[in-house]
């Protein structure tokens, strides 16, 4: 006689019996060609770049027209089976982590540019399109894509519009949000739906911001209409180093306070530089304590002008040395060792964590202080480079994964610097989003009654929780396990959090 089934066994025999299930029915609406659900085939989906958690999802579909992902969303709906959109899966929050029940909908195959209207200065491009690929389609025009995260090479614009992403540009350019006209998609019952328009305001409620930001939870994108603008005639960027983090930081609010607003102002501090110039060798200087980048574009007039008095603003901020870029070349390497922060850090250690939060431009410094007396506390080392101009953080905590323990003091540490973020008067998120990271630290933002606002929002859409669940919004529930809930009036209802 056989011996009974254990717990395991029959979770894995429902899986398996699920599985074949959804596969039968996606079968029916896309080519076999574009289903994968052996384990050896799904294993590359199981993380997006928060590469700390993992799930295998289920079945992996890549629709390649809109007529299937039609298709694939009203199947899933009729079986009640989650849905989870991914574009490139170099978010850094865990948004497109899989559901182990669930079906990852790839929009790898959306990759073409419909079109470059200069005219109107608009592209209309499909949901896996690369954010790059984009500025390079419109060059011919003399136009680019405002909007410049740094994994810009990989990251795809459903992405960046599931993430509201920014980059190194966005102070001047704005966010994708500022950048974007119309969105089109498919609600979860798999039915079409247009956010924005092509003209300038669209009628009746604006819903284009709240898809934009909105992580795969409101309906899955397949074309994306953006403003494109001209390239400037020039670009000229100072590097200036600082012997002191907190007079950078100052530095950042006095520039802004002078009333400039530089096509980019970043920051990074020591051991960041560091840890770039040995992996690009951008002509970083490696005895500032900090050094700051401040664009400027425009007309050659415009540039001579704003670039002498940013460095006017800059020394009297108390800057040590002022480097220009004299030429295009060495522009470009300046941003080129601020791009790659993310990949110098990964050279450096098993693993990091990218912490993004935002805070009033003015606590840059103190932030700073709080962030180095957590890498004595939690015992770990943290590289900072900032979008300065924006406030927005991004600590990169270095650690590694096979250590359960440096995970742990990891998130710890992550926790820690977000909440502090928000005491400062700032915000859990800058532009990665809240996926799967930030659920905790969002019960610190928002009180219940918030958070159940956006679940109403979640549930006009989604009234079933099928696109992307788990993800975005912490339930009460989950609020009260970890302890720290915000209450009505703004306060803090766990006593021993720190205080600014
Ligand atoms: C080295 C590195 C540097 C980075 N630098 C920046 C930066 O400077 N600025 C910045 O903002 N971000 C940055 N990021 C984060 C990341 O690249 C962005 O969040 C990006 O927008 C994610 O795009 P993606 O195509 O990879 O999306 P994914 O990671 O695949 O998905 C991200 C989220 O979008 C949803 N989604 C994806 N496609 C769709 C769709 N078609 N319809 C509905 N939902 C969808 C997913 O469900 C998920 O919730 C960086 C990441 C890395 C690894």
């Amino acid at each position: 006689m056989n011996a009974p089934a254990t717990t395991a066994q029959i979770t894995q025999l429902q899986r398996a019996a699920r599985q074949a299930e959804v596969v039968n029915a996606l079968q029916k609406v896309v080519p076999s060609h574009a289903l994968l659900w052996q384990p050896e085939d799904t294993v590359p989906y199981e993380c997006d770049g928060l590469t700390a958690y993992r799930e295998r999802p289920l079945v992996v579909v890549l629709p390649e027209t809109e007529d299937q992902v039609a298709g694939v969303l009203k199947a899933c709906h009729a079986l009640q089976v989650p849905v989870v959109a991914r574009g490139a899966g170099t978010g850094l929050s865990g948004g497109a982590m899989p559901n182990a029940m669930g079906v990852t909908l790839s929009l790898a195959k959306f990759n073409r540019i419909l079109r470059i209207d200069p005219r109107s200065r608009t592209a209309v491009v499909q949901a896996g399109v690369r954010n790059l690929a984009i500025s390079e389609a419109a060059a011919p025009h003399g136009l680019y894509y405002a909007p410049d995260p740094s994994s810009q090479i990989a990251c795809t614009i459903g992405g960046n519009v599931a993430e509201n992403s920014g980059g190194v540009h966005c102070l001047k350019y704005g966010l994708t949000v500022h950048n974007v006209l119309q969105v089109r998609g498919f609600t979860v019952q798999g039915e079409p739906v247009t956010f924005g328009s092509t003209a300038l305001d669209s009628p009746g409620i604006d819903l284009l911001p709240l898809i934009i930001g909105s992580e795969g939870m409101l309906a899955v994108t397949t074309e994306v209409t953006v403003k494109l603008v001209p390239k400037p005639q020039l670009a000229r960027c100072i590097m200036a180093s600082f012997d002191d983090v907190r007079k950078a930081g100052d530095a950042v609010a006095a520039v802004i306070a002078a009333g400039i607003i530089p096509a980019g102002l970043e920051m990074m501090d020591k051991p960041m530089t560091a840890a770039v110039e040995d992996f690009v060798h951008a002509g970083y200087d490696l005895d500032a304590a900090a050094i700051l980048l401040c664009e400027s574009d425009g007309t050659p007039e415009e540039v001579e002008e704003e670039i002498g008095r940013m460095s006017d603003v800059l020394r009297s901020a108390g800057a040590t040395a002022i480097t220009v870029s004299r030429d295009e070349a060495q522009r470009l390497r300046f941003w080129s060792g601020r791009k790659n922060a993310f990949p110098a850090s990964g050279r450096i250690s098993p693993d990091y964590m990218c912490m993004d939060s935002t805070i009033p431009r003015k606590r840059l410094a103190d932030i700073l202080q709080a962030i180095a007396d957590m890498e004595v506390k939690y015992g770990l080392r943290c590289l900072n480079v900032f979008h300065a101009g924006d406030g927005n953080l991004h600590p990169l905590i270095l650690f590694d994964a096979n250590d359960a323990d440096q995970l742990h003091r990891c998130e710890q540490f992550g926790a820690d610097i977000l909440e502090t973020s928000v005491a400062m008067g700032g915000t859990v998120t800058g532009e990665h989003g809240v996926g799967v990271e930030k659920l905790n630290s969002m019960c610190v933002q928002f009180s219940p009654e918030e958070n159940e606002q956006m679940f109403a929002v979640k549930r006009a859409f989604d009234a079933h929780g099928l696109l992307n669940p788990g993800k975005v919004i912490p339930t009460l529930q989950r609020c009260a396990e970890y302890g720290r809930m915000l209450v009505r009036g703004g306060r803090l209802a766990h006593p021993d959090l720190p205080r600014f």
